[in-house]
């Protein structure tokens, strides 16, 4: 009796496990993808409240609000260090400009 076939009925019993809990990580998974809108600005008040109301019981979900604000303070500064060289040019240009200017009006 030691015979199985290869339908594969044994274990018929092992499922099950690991269907606890899924709907939970489920939720996580929809709140971190809503905080990318939620940073942006794009949600409403309604949404705004919802997803506060999670972050106050979902540590991960928090770190991963923070790391993304953190990313995006990150991001806007470095664009503003970029500034194109044309534009710093025409920058440098126009103080050199007032220098000449100022100097030939020196007391
Ligand atoms: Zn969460």
């Amino acid at each position: 009796m030691s015979q199985f076939n290869e339908d594969g009925s044994v274990g018929a019993g092992d499922c099950g496990a690991g269907h606890d809990g899924g709907a939970e990580a489920a939720d996580c998974e929809e709140t971190v993808h809503r905080l990318y809108h939620y940073l942006d600005g794009e949600l409403t008040d309604e949404r705004r409240k919802a997803i506060q109301a999670h972050l106050d019981d979902c540590g991960p979900c928090v770190d991963a609000l923070g790391f993304e604000a953190e990313l995006r303070r990150v991001i806007a500064d470095r664009c503003k260090d970029r500034v194109p060289a044309q534009l710093r040019e025409r920058i440098a240009e126009l103080i050199s400009h007032e220098r000449l200017a100022g100097d030939s009006a020196h007391p």
